[in-house]
């Protein structure tokens, strides 16, 4: 799987997508992630990207020539799917990661500014949201849909069922809680945080009865 994202801050990415997981995945070759400055598609000295919004108002809003030269730059696969990240998009979610794994290629547009020029929406097959809040830019809504594409995809976490169980991977229900050592968890102010008896008990068939029953 390729992951390609045009943004004007590609270094942003480089510390979090090269660290743990991701990092060993693309080492492995299970994944490809190219970053793409979107200044390199100017042609003005000034490496000019965005411009005032026409009908007046706040701020500046990223142009569409740029965006569009780097999306014919961007050598495709065979099954590809491009993205501009927007507050407008549709929300992401758990099923959309993984219709996503089908693809072999994803471009993702990181916007910027007050946003990019709504004529980009043309210009993609989809545009996404990865909530009802506004970020700065569409960097961290991108490092999101690598990162929870890429942990479906077979190999790329440690073991292959480690995703499989997950909250919102079945009928949108998150995962049962998890405990691990001391059974006894005492605080500062006297109180004891014990782990469910159920887990300790060995019984692995009343264990799978009361995880059923924790999904929520
Ligand atoms: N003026 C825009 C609005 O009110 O909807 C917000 C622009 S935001 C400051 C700049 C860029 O961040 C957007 O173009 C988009 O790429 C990205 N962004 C911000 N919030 C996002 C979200 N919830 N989902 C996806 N992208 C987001």
């Amino acid at each position: 799987m390729k992951f390609d994202v045009i943004t004007i801050f590609p270094n942003i990415f480089d510390s979090y997508l090269g660290e743990s997981i991701l990092g060993r995945a693309q080492k492995n070759g299970l994944i490809e992630i190219n970053m793409h400055d979107l200044r390199d598609y100017t042609s003005d000295k000034h490496n000019t990207v965005d411009d005032t919004p026409y009908g007046g108002g706040v701020g500046m809003v990223m142009m569409i020539e740029p965006i569009y030269k780097a999306l014919n730059d961007i050598k495709s696969g065979k099954k590809t799917r491009s993205i501009l990240l927007t507050p407008r998009g549709k929300r992401f979610t758990q099923k959309k990661a993984q219709e996503l794994t089908t693809y072999d290629q994803i471009t993702l547009i990181a916007g910027r500014y007050e946003g990019v020029d709504n004529r980009v929406s043309e210009l993609v097959d989809e545009e996404i949201s990865i909530g009802d809040f506004v970020l700065n830019g569409g960097e961290l809504p991108a490092m999101t849909i690598i990162e929870s594409v890429s942990r479906l995809i077979p190999g790329v976490l440690g073991k292959d069922e480690s995703s499989k169980e997950e909250s919102f991977s079945d009928n949108n229900t998150v995962e049962y809680p998890q405990y691990t050592r001391p059974e006894i968890f005492k605080t500062g102010q006297g109180n004891e945080l014990k782990v469910p008896e159920i887990l300790l008990s060995g019984n692995h068939s009343e264990i799978e009865k009361w995880r059923t029953k924790q999904r929520g």
